[in-house]
């Protein structure tokens, strides 16, 4: 293929008007002249425009920009033009379009865009619409048209969705996305103009819209046509279908062909800027000023025209002439506006079609202009692609006028703090609606709990009177089965009189005989009760009277007892000496004698009929101690001679039981002398003779101390111990005894085993013996009593830790009445509460409960009941044993 450049430059042509519509004829002479140095040989005020068209500042004037765009092969051209070179050939990068015109010449255009048939969507958008848009957010009215011949790819270019690839989204998609980057106000229209006829595609009812012009500014309006206010691109593109099915619908309803309409898309856009022109947040500046915002209103017009191509005439489409006069009205009034603006005629006839007033605007008006014109590639449609490239030469021509349209939108304002106070009516109802919704469910819950808890209380109610009435019920029944067996009953009675009846009534009479003489009895008692009461109170004073006489005779039987118990030493003695001389007269022993002589002569207690020998005898020692002296006497005790020492001791024995010589006898060393003797002697004689003699002394409180001192008690204990001889026992218990009544000693005589000394001693039963045991228990419990009344001693009795109560107790009762008397005082100073335990569980307070009631010494019997009466250990047992201690 050979392209005629000569010198390197292009050919200028002269493109006739008669290859473009008709209707562009009139003088309009296209000279889209294009020099190497590209400078354009353009006509009019056009020519200094030719380049950054878009980029002006706002308010000067516009070229309308044109782009052309060649379609790429189709199936159809693919295998018919297979032979045959395109009609056209591109220069992009010169912006240049060479047209063929035979195998060796070509017409060489220029335009302000070369789209090749590779060209994307997206690069369409750019360079055609893109800077409309932007103008369109900038406040003036911008038109993207497309124009070519049916089949170049005007809707493909337009109006494509680009549903499943979204790189074939054509110019109406992609700058609404652009708009809504930029604002969310759009209100967009979608029109379609066929014979003069305006329909809505978004209400194809409206079929014949009307055009209305504001007279002050010109404005054109289409009053009838749906503004839809759209707030995303989704919804957007939804419209968009929605129009493209309405005009598919309605052209086939019509019969008509869509190459031969006018689709028109009108979008509204409207975007606040501050009152600088700045963009603001609109929002937080009305908040903050109140000062109604700037709003710039743009309007952007996407005119997809119909098919440039010629219809003909001889209506081969089934029209008549005049149709397709109209049909081809608007394309053709186009065709002559843009060639009378091209030319700056003066007159622009817009008026003559509904086309040319819509986009009256558009050319030589406010608007920023880009046309794009779609042509084929195949040689067969030459004069069309031909007509087509001068249609859009001659529209590079036209200049706009542009003008912000910019005013502050009070209306916009008022309408918003309208909505901003019916918003916040609505709160405020809604808030107060809520209010009353909540009292009223709460008042409804409240009927509804109350409701509730009447109907379970009449339920509960319910229940129970059944339940009330059916225990009745049953009651009554039980009481009716009952009454008829009792009616059986009775009338089985009634014919058969009940042996066991009878019996019953003897035994009822026999009953209440007895309750009757009960009842007298009682009676009886009653009254006894009353005299006794009467009596008690006298008996009352007599008993306090009484007591203080018993108190005196205690007192007395005190002192009685103390002289008893010297009467007894002496008694002892006087055994003692009517046993020696008994003795002596046995054996006729002239040595003994003396000692029967003496022991009579001390003797303070005699048999009328020893009295007068006696007498001598006492006479003769106390002679003999007055002519020998005491020291010789004592001295004697240790002489060779066994029965030298006998009778010496015979003779200490002797003074010794006369209290005005025991003084001398100790003064002397006779005591001392006398203890010696139980350990040095091994004559039981002597031991016996001697333990007499240190029972003497014992009975004065200072020997008694001082044979404590000396070790007393071991060497009786020792001497009881190897003893045999019942009088041996019975001085060596007498001597213990005697000790047992001093209060100091008691604690030392039990320490030194004077007690079990004592109790040892009961082996030998002898009598005599046993009362000494007796008197010593007797002395003991006495001063134990005495110190724990005046509270000295504390604790059980010494004499029950050493095991004196067994002995006791079993010789309470003891036939022969000297050692019954010392016991039964043993067991009277004994009965305290220290001991009681002891006594109880020890037989003990059965004996004394029989002294209290027995004993014949009345002294002794009264110490025992009161003894009884004022423990109340006792008194506990004792009722616990049901016996009264009266
Ligand atoms: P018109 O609206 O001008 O009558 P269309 O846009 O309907 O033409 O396009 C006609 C056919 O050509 C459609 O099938 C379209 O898809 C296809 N076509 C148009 N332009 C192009 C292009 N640039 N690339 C690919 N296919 C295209
Ligand atoms: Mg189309």
């Amino acid at each position: 293929m050979s392209t005629n450049y000569k010198n390197g430059s292009v050919k200028t042509k002269s493109i006739s008007t008669s290859s473009s519509s008709s209707s562009f004829s009139s003088g309009y002479k296209s000279k889209p002249s294009v020099t190497s140095s590209l400078r354009r040989n353009s006509t009019g005020s056009a020519a200094n425009s030719a380049a950054g068209l878009h980029k002006d500042t706002p308010g000067v004037s516009g070229r309308v920009r044109v782009a052309v765009r060649l379609r790429p092969r189709n199936n159809e051209e693919l295998s018919t033009d297979a032979d045959f070179a395109d009609c056209v050939e591109l220069q992009p990068e010169l912006k240049r379009l060479k047209l063929r015109r035979n195998n060796w010449d070509s017409d060489t255009f220029e335009f302000d865009e070369v789209l090749t048939e590779f060209a994307s969507q997206k690069r369409v958008y750019e360079v055609v619409a893109k800077p409309v848009v932007e103008s369109v957010l900038e406040g003036y009215n911008g038109t993207v048209m497309a124009y070519g011949q049916t089949g170049t790819g005007k809707t493909y270019t337009l109006g494509k969705l680009g549903d499943e690839d979204t790189s074939a989204r054509g110019i109406m998609v992609r700058a609404v996305e652009d708009i809504f980057a930029e604002t969310d106000s759009i209100s967009v229209s979608y029109i379609q103009l066929y014979m003069e006829m305006i329909q809505d595609l978004l209400d194809p009812a409206n079929d014949n819209l009307s055009i209305m012009e504001d007279p002050k500014t010109g404005d054109i309006t289409l009053p009838g046509a749906s503004l839809i206010e759209v707030r995303d691109q989704q919804s957007f593109v939804e419209l968009l279908r929605l129009g493209e099915a309405h005009r598919f619908a309605t052209n086939t309803k019509l019969n008509t062909e869509s190459s031969r309409s006018h689709a028109i898309l009108m979008v509204h856009v409207k975007k606040s800027v501050g009152v600088s022109g700045e963009n603001v947040n609109s929002k937080s500046h009305m908040n903050r000023t109140m000062k109604p915002p700037v709003v710039r209103k743009g309007k952007l017009i996407v005119v997809d025209l119909a098919g440039s191509e010629r219809i003909d005439k001889s209506g081969s489409e089934g029209h008549t002439l005049e149709e397709a006069k109209s049909i081809n009205l608007s394309l053709s009034a186009l065709g002559k506006c843009i060639n009378a603006l091209a030319e700056n005629s003066s007159h622009v006839p817009v008026r003559d079609s509904k086309l040319t007033r819509l986009l009256r605007d558009s050319f030589g008006g406010t608007a920023r202009t880009s046309l794009v014109i779609t042509i084929g590639p195949s040689p067969r449609h030459r004069g069309e692609t031909s007509s087509t490239i001068m249609f859009g030469q001659r529209a590079m021509k036209v200049e706009n006028m542009l003008k912000i349209k910019e005013e502050f939108d009070y209306k916009s304002l008022a309408r918003k703090l309208d909505v901003q106070v019916e918003s916040l009516i609505a709160q405020h109802e809604r808030q107060q609606k809520a209010y009353q919704d909540e009292i009223e469910k709460i008042s409804l819950e409240a009927k509804k709990q109350l409701s509730q808890a009447e109907k379970s209380f009449a339920d509960s109610l319910e229940k129970e009177r059944v339940k009330y009435q059916r225990d009745c019920m049953e009651s009554i029944k039980k009481l009716e089965a009952q009454l008829a067996v009792n009616k059986i009953k009775e009338e089985s009675l009634r014919n058969k009189p009940n042996e066991e009846l009878i019996e019953l009534k003897k035994l009822l009479e026999n009953e209440t005989r007895l309750r009757k003489t009960a009842e007298e009895e009682v009676k009886n008692l009653q009254n006894q009760v009353v005299q006794w009461k009467r009596s008690e109170v006298a008996g009352n004073a007599e008993i306090v009277k009484l007591r203080k006489m018993l108190e005196d005779e205690v007192h007395q039987r005190e002192k009685l007892e103390e002289e008893i118990s010297v009467l007894q030493n002496q008694l002892l003695q006087l055994s003692f000496d009517a046993d020696e001389t008994r003795k002596q007269l046995e054996s006729g022993d002239h040595s003994a004698e003396m000692t029967v002589d003496m022991g009579s002569l001390i003797s303070p207690v005699r048999q009328p009929q020893m009295k007068h020998s006696g007498e001598q005898e006492k006479g003769s020692v106390a002679k003999l101690f007055e002519q020998v002296g005491l020291q010789k006497i004592l001295s004697l005790l240790e002489a060779e001679d066994p029965d030298v020492r006998i009778h010496a001791v015979k003779v200490i024995a002797n003074l010794a039981a006369e209290a005005t010589n025991q003084e001398k006898i100790v003064e002397a060393g006779g005591l001392t002398s006398l203890l010696d003797l139980l350990t040095s002697s091994d004559d039981e004689n002597i031991h016996r003779v001697a333990a007499g003699a240190i029972a003497n002394l014992a009975m004065n409180e200072t020997n008694q101390e001082l044979i404590m001192s000396q070790g007393g008690i071991s060497l009786l204990a020792m001497t009881a111990q190897n003893a045999d001889d019942p009088q041996t026992l019975r001085m060596v218990a007498g001597a213990i005894a005697n000790l047992c009544g001093n209060d100091k000693l008691q604690l030392v005589l039990r320490a030194e085993g004077g007690i079990k000394a004592l109790l040892s001693m009961v082996r030998c039963r002898h009598p005599d013996v046993l009362a000494q045991v007796a008197r010593g228990i007797a002395n003991f419990a006495k001063c134990e009593s005495r110190a724990s009344t005046q509270g000295i001693k504390s604790g059980k009795s010494l004499l029950i830790e050493d095991g004196a109560l067994g002995w006791i107790v079993k010789n309470a009762n003891n036939e022969a009445s000297p050692i019954r008397r010392h016991i039964e005082l043993a067991l009277c100073h004994l009965a305290q509460h220290v001991n009681a335990k002891d006594m109880i569980s020890g037989g003990a307070l059965w004996e004394l409960v029989r002294i209290s009631r027995d004993c014949s010494r009345e002294d002794i019997r009264i110490l025992a009941r009161r003894t009884l009466s004022s423990s109340p250990s006792f008194q506990v047992e004792l009722k616990r044993l049901r016996l009264n201690s009266g």
